[in-house]
């Protein structure tokens, strides 16, 4: 990489991620206690046993949720674009079999019409 190159990222805000398996987020520029990591360190520069120091899921869990402080409300935005996937299966369950239930309800109901 060039030195230019280098310089780009060093001025850019940090990007945050999340771990997908229990939420919490690794904040680059608080670093993590638990695996003794400086603060000021990018997720990308984490060593590779580094674990989530909450649930030890691998990094390939996290997911980039952007730098700390973006006033566009990404986060948020991204909640809403993919509120299904984040549903847990249990609440898809329900939904699924909500589903069905409402299907078969109709049905019933068709049927007692005859
Ligand atoms: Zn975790």
């Amino acid at each position: 990489m060039s030195e230019q190159a280098q310089e780009a990222l060093e001025t850019q805000a940090p990007d945050r991620y999340e771990c997908r398996a229990c939420g919490y987020v690794y904040e680059p520029e608080k670093g993590d206690d638990k695996y003794n990591i400086p603060a000021g360190t990018a997720f990308a520069d984490l060593p590779t046993n580094w674990n989530c120091p909450v649930c030890s899921a691998k990094k390939v869990a996290f997911a980039n949720i952007g730098p700390t402080g973006t006033a566009s409300g990404f986060k948020e935005n991204l909640g809403y674009g993919f509120g299904v996937n984040q549903l847990t299966p249990a609440q898809k369950n329900i939904l699924i079999f909500g589903a069905l239930a409402l299907g078969f309800l109709f049905f019933i109901s068709l049927y007692g019409l005859q």
